[in-house]
């Protein structure tokens, strides 16, 4: 026992982090018979917790720049506060549509966790916008603004008056930008400017761009959306050696679906972007909704560790994941909603949490037809993978009510698909299958097939 005690002794004097006790505890308990090794184990415990709790209460101290942590969110009336455990010099806030969010960035305080509700507040989700900003993002039950902002007198809290709008107020707010407080001569900004003089351009929050419609203007003729995967900042994809991106071919073989349904006349076609731009997920769709689709596809192409897998193939929603393979997909085509590990979309990335309603069960069964059908349409001109139609819960594709498919066109981390999928005459052939799919596709509900 009294190795025991001296072993615990040598191991509190000894460590200076967690990680070294643990160490050296290893090899110290090889030594010991098990019924010591037990007790020490629990010891063990006991003596880390209270290393932690010591960290913890030495760390104000220790340093001077320290985040803030939120220590608390108040909802009163039309009010909202924010509390931190110490001051804060500025904090600044955006609108954001689709769902109606207002955002604050508060440089020089950790990501809180404190959940919130009420009044105009719907929930409250918290990320780190970087290291050293917290974002807050409060849902709304309406469209609101922040028509006020004021520090305590400590700056330990920021107390925020937000005000319900209409639809179109609302929209201008998510055109003006940033707001900033807590600066002498408050302004609206679009950028921040971070402790130590670095302009951080911020992503520019701004209303849901509602794409031109190509095709007889009022005609009742179905309308297809195609969306080109990724943009902006999120390239998608790499090729083997990261000079060909996804978001390129994408673009291409999007404007070269369009040109094809465009002559075809038989429907009217929209592209979610038409230049290098970064949409979320949920704005992708939303567009689709917005103008009333008829149906939507997402073009991509794929990569994989082995150079070898090529191959097209075409993803439809499902609560389930068809394999590895598709659940894997679904997490790398879902990331392109995460920025510096903050969540823009706000979704759950977790679809078996999602309840799909009835409306969405028959939209995922039209969507499943489509997607055999495009199988066929494009298979005597484009190569696809054994198994090619898979399931998955990509957050794309989650249009309750608009027939929606994930088209991954191939894998440009293969050296043939790659050559194939930059080709004007393969993004033609893909084309061409897709607007065959299309026209058979509204043939047939117009004939109720
Ligand atoms: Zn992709």
């Amino acid at each position: 026992m009294a190795k025991l005690w001296l072993t615990m002794h040598a191991a509190n004097t000894l460590c200076r982090r967690p990680g070294d006790c643990r160490m050296m505890l290893r090899r110290v308990i090889t030594y010991l018979p098990s019924a010591q090794k037990l007790l020490l184990a629990m010891l063990f415990r006991l003596s880390i917790a209270a290393f932690a709790l010591s960290l913890a209460a030495t760390a104000p101290h220790s340093s001077a720049h320290a985040a803030a942590a939120i220590a608390g969110i108040d909802i009163a009336a039309d009010q909202v506060t924010v509390r931190f455990d110490r001051p804060v010099a500025t904090a600044s806030a955006f609108v954001l549509n689709g769902p109606n969010r207002i955002a604050i960035d508060v440089p020089g305080a950790q990501m809180g966790r404190i959940a919130a509700a009420g009044g105009l507040i719907a929930s409250t989700r918290h990320g780190q916008y970087d290291s050293r900003t917290a974002r807050i993002v409060f849902e709304l039950t309406q469209p609101a603004v922040v028509s006020g902002a004021e520090f305590s007198s400590d700056h330990q809290a920021l107390t925020l008056t937000l005000s319900a709008v209409t639809e179109s107020l609302f929209a201008r707010a998510v055109r003006k930008g940033r707001q900033l407080f807590g600066l002498p001569g408050e302004r609206a900004s679009a950028t921040t400017t971070q402790p130590g003089g670095v302009t951080v351009p911020l992503d520019p929050p701004r209303p849901l761009p509602v794409p031109p419609v190509t095709g007889a203007r009022g005609s009742r003729r179905p309308l297809v959306v195609i969306d080109a995967g990724h943009g902006g900042h999120d390239p998608g994809s790499l090729s083997a050696d990261g000079s060909r991106r996804e978001k390129d071919v994408a673009l291409a073989i999007a404007r070269a679906i369009r040109d094809e349904l465009a002559a075809s006349g038989r429907v009217r076609v929209a592209l979610t972007r038409s230049d290098d731009r970064f949409l979320v997920l949920g704005e992708r769709r939303e567009i689709a909704r917005r103008l009333k689709a008829d149906l939507f596809i997402s073009v991509h192409a794929d990569s994989a560790p082995n150079p070898a897998a090529r191959g097209a193939s075409i993803y439809t929603l499902s609560e389930v994941a068809s394999d590895r393979v598709a659940a894997q997909l679904a997490a790398k085509e879902n990331r392109a909603d995460v920025l510096n590990g903050v969540d823009l979309g706000g979704e759950n990335n977790d679809v078996s949490s999602i309840l799909i309603d009835l409306a969405q069960r028959e939209t995922m069964n039209i969507s499943s037809d489509f997607a055999s059908l495009l199988q066929r349409e494009m298979s005597p001109t484009v190569r696809f993978k054994d198994s090619a139609h898979k399931f998955a819960g990509l957050i794309v594709l989650k249009a309750p009510d608009v027939p929606s498919v994930l088209l991954e066109t191939g894998y440009i981390s293969n050296p043939d698909d790659l050559q194939l999928l930059f080709s004007r005459d393969y993004q033609h052939d893909i084309a061409v299958g897709v607007r065959k799919a299309v026209e058979t596709h509204f043939a047939r509900r117009l004939t109720g097939e």
